[in-house]
């Protein structure tokens, strides 16, 4: 008999795909383990500054070739570090193509089908739907632009308590007032009154096959040095009769295909068709004066707008473009964002010819500093993102704390330039009608930046271009889900959290039947947390 740990259920990843089913799988009866690979910090642990040390123990800014992703890790995942824009995908979404002859998503999936998972979902975290007193200035901005030019604009829904928010701004460093609607919050305490254990600085290695008989799986992981997570300070296995995988988009594929040579063959799509949801940052320097005498709006007297840094860093959206009449690559989200390690880098200069990231023209646009309006276009990508060599331990090379080099490469296509044209087009449209500001391009490092990384273990009904069944399982291997953003199989045209989110509690139930054909005594119909 194996001395190996054992438990019904074992969860890889504390996140938004990781939280959900451990949770419906805890209340529903089951022995539920969560191995999360970064540190456990509350409301009292979040700091509000940009020093290493801070807000780099719970994100990683992750380099790849061509991308840059940032992505959470802590107990939580980029729940706690998130903005908190809650949307539903618009139903057209779900019927893309792609540059393939086929329909990406799943037959079985549609909004209409998704639709009550979301409604659970926004009733659990909650969601709030903010009026037009609860959007920051930055948004308030964006929609009367938006207005100038003849388009709508919305207040965007947040999992934010907003009668607990005081708008600090800092929700990247994970909220100090408990008013995001984090992982922490709702799922993930509600997991744990139902028995699940969450094992922080447990980083997974791979996963292989148990030797005791009943037990499916194992997995073995590093436990890592708080202070330091290149350093491991143990090493352990547990074996389980179901694994969900949900270590997130940048973090399955690599696990997965490292357990290939154990496992046995994994489908080919695992470690493909990676999406970045589309994301396409660029930004605007406001001209103050402009913005009073053709917009009417000073924040107070004689400062029309000003405030780069104050409010909720998601305010308000226009989704004008989210039209399913209109082709596939030109549908695209527009959003007013704030993210606050973007001021780190600048935008262009906005002068033609070289260098673009330095010189008197940079100085000037870094003075007008509180008078930028970052953008964010959501648009329709073609899944071109892949990744390479397999780094030796972990989900990347970890060359400091927060700073991660992946093998990922992400070079759009024609097809994803087309839909980055037509947005840049539509923002610069309504940013520079009537003289209220310049819209520049990024140049960030990378030509692409994003927090929203999809599809690397897609699910689908072609076993050539997906990775996962309808039903989440990973084809070929039964008892092994996968149920993070790596499933979702394209980019969305809104934010992407509370798509995941629907999908995992969609996926919840076939879990606990698959759990119960192994002899584990689970219900599938449990009642939302706090209800
Ligand atoms: C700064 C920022 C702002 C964002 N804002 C928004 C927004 O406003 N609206 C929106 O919809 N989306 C937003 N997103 C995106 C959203 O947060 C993610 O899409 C979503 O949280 C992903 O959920 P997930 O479960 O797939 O992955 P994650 O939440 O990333 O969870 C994966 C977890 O697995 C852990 N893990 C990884 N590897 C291992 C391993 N080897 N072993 C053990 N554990 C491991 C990670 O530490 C992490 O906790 C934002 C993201 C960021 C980073």
């Amino acid at each position: 008999m194996s001395l190996t740990e054992k438990t019904d259920v074992l969860v890889i990843g504390s996140g938004f795909g990781g939280a959900i089913p451990a949770y419906n799988l805890a209340a529903g009866g089951a022995k539920v383990t969560i191995l999360e690979r970064g540190p456990e910090l509350g409301a009292a642990d979040f700091t509000q500054s940009l020093e290493i040390g801070g807000y780099t123990r719970i994100v990683d800014l992750i380099q790849g070739n061509g991308i840059q992703v940032v992505a959470g890790n802590c107990v939580g995942g980029s729940s706690v570090v998130y903005f908190a824009a809650s949307l539903r995908a618009p139903s057209f979404v779900f019927n893309r193509r792609g540059s393939t002859d086929h329909r990406l998503w799943p037959r079985a999936i549609s909004r209409r089908t998704l639709d009550p998972w979301y409604d659970r979902v926004e009733e659990t975290l909650p969601v709030a739907h903010q009026t037009w007193d609860d959007v920051p200035y930055a948004g308030g901005l964006f929609a009367a632009a938006c207005r100038n030019a003849g388009h709508t604009c919305n207040p965007v829904p947040l999992a934010v308590d907003l009668d607990r928010c005081t708008n600090c701004n800092w929700m990247l460093n994970g909220c100090r007032f408990d008013a995001k609607r984090s992982m922490l919050l709702n799922y993930l305490p509600a997991a744990r009154a139902h028995g699940a254990e969450v094992r922080p600085l447990h980083e997974v290695q791979l996963i292989t096959k148990a030797l005791t008989p009943g037990y499916r799986y194992q997995v073995d992981y590093t436990v890592v040095n708080p202070n330091d997570y290149r350093i491991p300070a143990g090493v352990g296995s547990i074996e389980a009769k179901i694994v969900i995988v949900a270590a997130g988009t940048m973090g399955t594929p690599v696990i997965l295909r490292r357990s290939a040579a154990t496992l046995g063959k994994i489908p080919g799509a695992v470690g493909k068709y990676f999406s970045p949801n589309g994301d396409r940052v660029s930004m605007a320097v406001m001209d103050e004066r402009r913005i009073r005498d053709v917009l009417r709006l000073e924040r107070e007297p004689g400062v029309a707008y000003d405030a780069f840094p104050i409010g909720k860093p998601i305010g308000s959206m226009s989704y004008d473009y989210l039209n399913g009449q209109l082709p596939e690559f030109e549908r695209f989200g527009l959003q007013q964002i704030y993210f606050p390690a973007i001021t780190n880098i600048l935008p262009e200069d906005g002068t033609p010819g070289a260098p673009d990231w330095f010189g008197v023209d940079k100085k000037l646009l870094a003075k007008k500093w509180r008078s930028w309006l970052t953008l964010l276009a959501l648009t329709e990508d073609d899944n071109e993102g892949k990744w390479g060599a397999l780094p030796p331990t972990g989900n990347f090379i970890r060359v400091a704390s927060s700073a991660v080099i992946s093998s990922l490469s992400y070079h759009p296509n024609a097809h994803t330039l087309r839909g980055f044209a037509a947005s840049d087009a539509a923002l610069r449209a309504i940013v520079e009608k009537d003289g209220l500001g310049q819209h520049l391009d990024w140049t960030g490092g990378q030509p692409v930046l994003s927090a929203h990384p999809l599809a690397s273990c897609r699910m689908g009904d072609d076993p050539a271009t997906s990775a996962l069944t309808a039903d989440h399982q990973l084809r070929g291997h039964p008892g092994l889900f996968v149920t993070d953003g790596s499933a979702v199989p394209t980019s969305l045209t809104v934010n992407p959290s509370l798509t995941i989110a629907a999908l995992a509690e969609r996926a919840s139930p076939g879990i606990a039947a698959a759990a119960r054909a192994v002899g584990i005594s689970v219900v599938g119909d449990v009642p939302p947390p706090g209800r």
